[in-house]
C-alpha cells in the first residue's frame, strides 16, 4: 500500500456498511441508501486508466472502476509496477465520502498476459483440445493467482464463444465449436473465482471472472454485409430460437450455475429467425440481458459493457446510455469520455427515462461483488504471491497445458515421436518465435512477433529435449541438405487479437507463401513433420500428401517445453480437435452436426502415440473406440465415418457414452 495509507480502512464512520460481520446484502443496502445519485452513477462508470485526465478524477467523478485495455500497462511493466499503479488509484478512491474501493479490471485471457514475464497459457482453443476440465481449472487458478498478486481483482475472462466459423478472428478465444465442449471447460471459472457462492473471492489468489461475450459472438455470419466480406467480427448472428438456446446460450447457463460474477455483452447483433424484429445490438437487447440472463437464468452478478460497446447502438449518445442501462447493463466500459457518460446518465435519470430503481439495482450488484472481493477491507494489492508470477510451479501448469493441447492429425510411418538419437532439421516462421507462439493478448493488445516476454520457443525446447547438436535450424529452410533423419517445419499465423485474424498479412486460413515454401523444401528433401502454430485450422490439404506427420499446436503459450514433451515422447499425444478441420475455404462454416460433413479431419479427431486411452470407465471405453476408428481408417478420412465420429464426440461430452459408442461402432464399420 502507499506509505501514507493503512492497509485496512479505518472504520471512521462507524456506519453499518463497514461492519464486516454484517451480511453483504445488509451492507450493500445500507451503503446504497446513503449514496447520492452522482455517487451511484460514478459506480456505474468504468474508465480506461490511460484516459484519466488526472488521478484526482477518480474521487471527483466517484469512479467505480478502471481498466487497463490491452497494452495500457504501467512503467515499468512488472508485477511491482502494476501493484504500485493500482494502489495509487485505490488511494484516490479512499478520498471519497464513503471510501468505496475501485474494482480494477484487465483481460487476462491466457495467463496474466499484460505483464512481461508472466506465465502464458495456451489460448482457449488449445485448452479445448485437451478435453481436460481439471486442466482448465488449474490454468484458471494460476492465472487468478498471478493477476490478484498485482492488485487486480477482476478478469475479463473466460470467453464462452462457441466458434462456428473459423474465419472469425477470435476463434482462438473459443474452447471449440461444440457447446458441450465449451461447457465442460467452464471449470476455468472455478479456477478464477473458487466456490460458486463467491466465498473464496476475498482470497489473495482469486479474481472475479467475466463470462463473455453474451450472446452469439461466435455465430456471426461471414460476408453478409454490403460493406464487404469481413463483417464476421462484431457482425450479425442469425439463428433460430432453438439454435440460440442449444448452441450459444447454453454456456452462459453453465456460467451462472458456476456463480460467475460478471457478464459482458457482445459487440455483435442477434437476429432471431421468425421473431420479425431484425438484428438487435446485444448492448441494447433487453430481452436477452434483462429477460434471458437476469430473469430466466437468474444471474445475480453485474453486467459490464464491452469497450465503447454502447456507442454502436443506433441513435445519439443519450439514447445509447438510456437504451443500454434499461436493457440491463450495470456498468459501462466507457472507456474514454467518462465525464460525458456520467453527465448523460444523470440527465436520463433526472428526466425519469432511466429510473432510480434501475440505478439502485445496478449499483447494488456492483457493490455486492466489491464486498465479496473483500475490497472494502483490503483495497490495496496483496503481493504475497507475487514471487510466484512466472515461477516454476506456474510454468509447470502451462507446460502441462501446452502438451495436452497438441493434436496429432497425421503420423505416417510413425514419424512421431522423435528420438533423441535422430538428426533433426527445424524450419518455419513459428519454430523460434515466442511472440507468434503466444498470439494476441500478449503484452500488447494484438500481440506481436519476436521476443516479447520470457519463455521457451519450440526450437529451444527441442534442443533441451534432445542433444542440442542433433537439432539444426534454418527459419526459411535455406539448406535442407541430406543427412537428416527428419524435418520439423513449424508454420502458422502471426499474432492478432480481434477482427478477422492475420488476413491483413496476405493470408486467411492459408499458410503464408514463405511457410508453404519451407514445407515444400523440407518435405521434398526428407521425412517431415509439420506443426501449425495458429489460432485455428490451417488449410494445407494440397500439401498434406507430402507431409508425414501433422500436429495442430494451436497457440501453446510461453512453454515450448510442453510441445517438445510430446514430440520427444516424454508424454503421449492426447489432444482432440476442438473444431472441425476443413478441406477448403469453400466448406466454411463447417461444424459437427452439419447435414453434409466431409472435413479434412473431423471434430474430435486426434491420434495418439500411446495405445491406451485416457480417462476412466465409460470415458475410457469411448476413447478406446475412437482410437480404433482412427487406426482402422489409417489416416483416410471419409465423410461416411467422419460424421458419426464427430457426433460421438458430442454425445460423450454430454455424458451419453452409450450413444457415443453406438455412433463409433457405425463409424468403425464405415471406416
Ligand atoms: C474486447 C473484450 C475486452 C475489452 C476490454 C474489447 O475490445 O472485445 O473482449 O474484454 O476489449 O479490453
Amino acid at each position: 500500500p502507499p506509505a501514507e495509507s493503512p492497509q485496512v480502512v479505518i472504520d471512521a464512520h462507524g456506519l453499518p456498511y463497514l461492519d464486516t460481520k454484517a451480511p453483504i446484502k445488509k451492507r450493500v443496502a445500507d451503503l446504497v441508501s446513503r449514496m447520492s445519485l452522482e455517487e451511484k452513477v460514478g459506480q456505474m462508470t468504468q474508465a480506461e486508466r490511460a484516459a484519466l485526465k488526472s488521478p484526482g478524477d477518480i474521487a471527483s467523478h466517484n469512479l467505480g472502476s478502471l481498466l487497463s485495455g490491452g497494452g495500457s500497462v504501467p512503467t515499468p511493466n512488472t508485477p511491482e509496477g502494476w501493484a504500485k499503479m493500482i494502489d495509487g488509484y485505490q488511494l484516490r478512491a479512499q478520498a471519497t465520502r464513503f471510501q468505496i474501493p475501485l474494482i480494477y479490471g484487465v483481460d487476462a485471457v491466457h495467463g496474466h498476459n499484460n505483464v512481461v514475464g508472466a506465465t502464458i497459457m495456451p489460448h482457449n482453443i488449445g485448452i479445448g483440445a485437451s478435453r481436460d476440465p481439471q486442466l482448465a481449472e488449474k490454468t484458471g487458478a494460476v492465472t487468478a493467482s498471478e493477476v490478484r498478486a498485482t492488485g487486480v481483482p477482476w478478469d475479463f475472462a473466460p470467453c464462452l464463444c462457441v466458434s462456428r466459423d473459423e474465419r472469425w478472428g477470435r476463434s482462438y478465444e473459443s474452447f471449440g465449436e461444440d457447446p458441450a465442449l465449451v461447457k465442460s471447460m467452464e471449470t476455468m471459472i472455478k479456477g478464477f473465482q473458487g466456490r460458486a457462492n463467491g466465498s473464496d473471492l476475498d482470497r489473495d489468489d482469486k479474481v472475479l471472472a467475466t463470462a463473455k461475450h453474451f450472446v452469439g459472438d461466435g455465430g456471426t455470419a461471414y460476408g453478409s454485409s454490403t460493406t464487404g466480406s469481413y463483417t464476421i467480427d462484431q457482425g450479425i448472428t442469425k439463428v433460430t430460437r432453438q439454435e440460440l438456446e442449444a448452441v450459444h446460450l447454453a454456456p452462459f447457463g453453465e456460467a451462472v450455475r458456476r456463480g460467475v460474477g460478471t457478464v459482458m455483452p457482445s459487440y455483435s447483433s442477434l437476429d432471431i429467425i421468425g421473431d420479425d424484429q431484425g438484428p438487435v445490438k446485444m448492448h441494447a437487447d433487453a430481452a436477452m440481458i434483462n429477460g434471458e440472463l437476469k430473469k430466466k437464468l437468474g444471474f445475480e452478478g453485474f453486467v459490464i459493457s464491452d469497450y465503447a460497446g454502447i456507442d454502436q447502438i443506433p441513435g445519439d449518445y443519450a439514447s445509447d446510455v438510456r437504451t443500454s442501462i434499461n436493457a440491463g447493463l450495470d456498468m459501462i466500459m466507457v472507456p474514454n469520455a467518462y465525464a460525458d457518460f456520467e453527465k448523460t446518465l444523470l440527465a436520463e435519470v433526472s428526466s425519469g427515462r432511466v429510473t432510480e430503481a434501475r440505478v439502485n439495482d445496478a449499483v447494488s450488484r456492483i457493490l455486492t461483488q466489491k464486498f465479496k472481493l473483500g475490497l472494502f477491507e483490503k483495497p490495496y494489492a496483496d503481493t504475497a504471491n507475487s514471487d510466484k508470477i512466472g515461477g516454476a510451479a506456474h510454468r509447470a501448469v502451462a507446460r502441462e497445458a501446452a502438451a495436452k493441447s497438441q493434436v496429432l492429425l497425421k503420423n505416417d510411418g510413425n514419424v512421431l515421436p522423435l528420438k533423441p538419437s535422430q538428426k533433426v532439421y527445424v524450419a518455419g516462421s513459428n519454430a523460434d518465435d515466442i511472440g507468434n507462439q503466444t498470439g494476441g493478448w500478449t503484452v500488447s493488445w494484438q500481440g506481436s512477433s519476436g521476443k516479447i516476454t520470457d519463455g521457451t520457443t519450440i526450437l529451444q525446447a527441442m534442443k533441451k529435449a534432445a542433444p542440442a547438436a542433433s537439432v539444426d535450424y534454418s527459419k526459411d529452410a535455406s539448406a535442407p541438405t541430406s543427412g537428416y533423419d527428419v524435418g520439423v517445419v513449424v508454420v502458422g499465423e502471426t499474432p492478432y487479437a480481434e477482427g478477422v485474424g492475420d488476413v491483413g498479412n496476405g493470408h486467411d486460413l492459408e499458410l503464408s507463401a514463405a511457410d508453404r515454401t519451407a514445407v515444400d523444401k523440407v518435405c521434398g528433401a526428407m521425412k517431415c513433420v509439420v506443426l501449425t502454430v495458429s489460432g485455428r485450422p490451417q488449410l494445407i490439404g494440397d500439401q498434406l500428401g507430402d507431409i508425414d506427420g501433422l500436429v495442430a499446436s494451436w497457440l501453446p503459450g510461453t512453454e515450448g517445453d510442453g510441445v517438445a514433451d510430446v514430440l520427444y515422447s516424454k508424454k503421449p499425444f492426447t489432444g482432440q480437435l476442438p473444431v472441425t478441420w476443413p478441406k477448403s475455404e469453400a466448406q466454411l462454416p463447417i461444424n459437427v452436426g452439419d447435414a453434409s460433413y466431409d472435413p479434412q479431419f473431423p471434430y474430435g479427431y486426434g491420434l495418439t502415440t500411446k495405445a491406451t486411452g485416457s480417462g476412466s470407465g465409460d470415458q475410457a471405453l469411448v476413447t478406446g473406440a475412437r482410437l480404433k476408428v482412427q487406426q482402422k481408417a489409417g489416416g483416410k478420412v471419409t465423410a461416411a465415418w467422419a460424421k458419426p465420429f464427430a457426433e460421438a464426440e458430442h454425445l460423450a461430452l454430454t455424458g451419453d457414452y452409450k450413444g457415443a459408442l453406438k455412433k463409433l461402432a457405425a463409424a468403425y464399420k464405415a471406416a
